[in-house]
């Protein structure tokens, strides 16, 4: 991990809720209050407007540090200070100008305990939480192989973690006012969070490795 690389990650997540905007939307629509893809569109559009006037980041976490307080002072809703507060973990635990894969996968493990402090959801509550860990997991197994293929089953694993959620009952956030109608629909969270570890394997899958 390096600092074109960070920028185009998070480049590519803007990208990829640009896209996604409608089927966020739709998915907060079934169990929560349709603005999870309005939400983090707003956030990432403010996000990528910051990072333009960041001038020669000093390090991986830098980027990191701006895109989760820009997500905080942006984005109303649960998800604004739930991914601000992972962005800014990940930024404070990556302070060079490199990372190799075990320290980002401390960076991403940061940015789980940071959601899990902040909103205080276990695995299981049909949470952004039910994404990122299994996510996680993946990564870490598979870090000693490079950043590209540990992306690729981080995403593997967020997207499994997010069909994982449909059989459950919200018991943090917006979708817990339904009680037992929240069962049969995916996590709008979990499937922003798979989009971010997808984002994260596209961008490398576009950059030329780096050395
Ligand atoms: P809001 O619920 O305020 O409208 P969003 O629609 O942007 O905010 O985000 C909803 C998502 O936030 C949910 O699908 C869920 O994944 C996540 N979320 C809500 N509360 C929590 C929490 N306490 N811990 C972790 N994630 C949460
Ligand atoms: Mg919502």
């Amino acid at each position: 991990m390096d600092i074109p690389l960070v920028l185009a990650w998070v480049r590519e997540i803007a990208a990829a809720v640009e896209q996604q905007e409608a089927r966020l939307t739709e998915l907060d629509s079934a169990i929560g209050d349709g603005d999870h893809g309005s939400n983090l569109r707003r956030g990432f559009t403010a996000v990528l407007a910051a990072l333009d006037t960041l001038d020669e980041p000093a390090s991986v976490g830098a980027v990191l540090t701006r895109t989760g307080s820009t997500l905080i002072s942006k984005v109303g809703g649960a998800s604004g200070p739930l991914y601000g507060s992972a962005f800014r973990a990940m930024g404070a635990a990556l302070p060079g100008e490199t990372a190799d894969p075990a320290e980002f996968a401390a960076a991403l493990a940061a940015g789980l305990a940071a959601i899990r402090k902040l909103g205080a959801a276990e695995p299981g509550d049909k949470t952004v939480v039910d994404a990122w860990t299994p996510a996680l997991a993946a990564f870490e197994r598979t870090a000693d192989t490079g950043l590209a293929a540990a992306a690729g089953s981080a995403a593997e694993a967020a997207a499994q973690g997010v069909l994982d959620t449909v059989p459950l009952q919200a018991r943090k956030g917006r979708a817990s006012y339904l009680g037992p109608r929240s069962v049969g629909h995916p996590d709008p969270g979990a499937a922003s969070t798979e989009l971010i570890f997808r984002a994260l394997a596209t961008a490398l899958g576009r950059l030329k490795p780096s050395g």
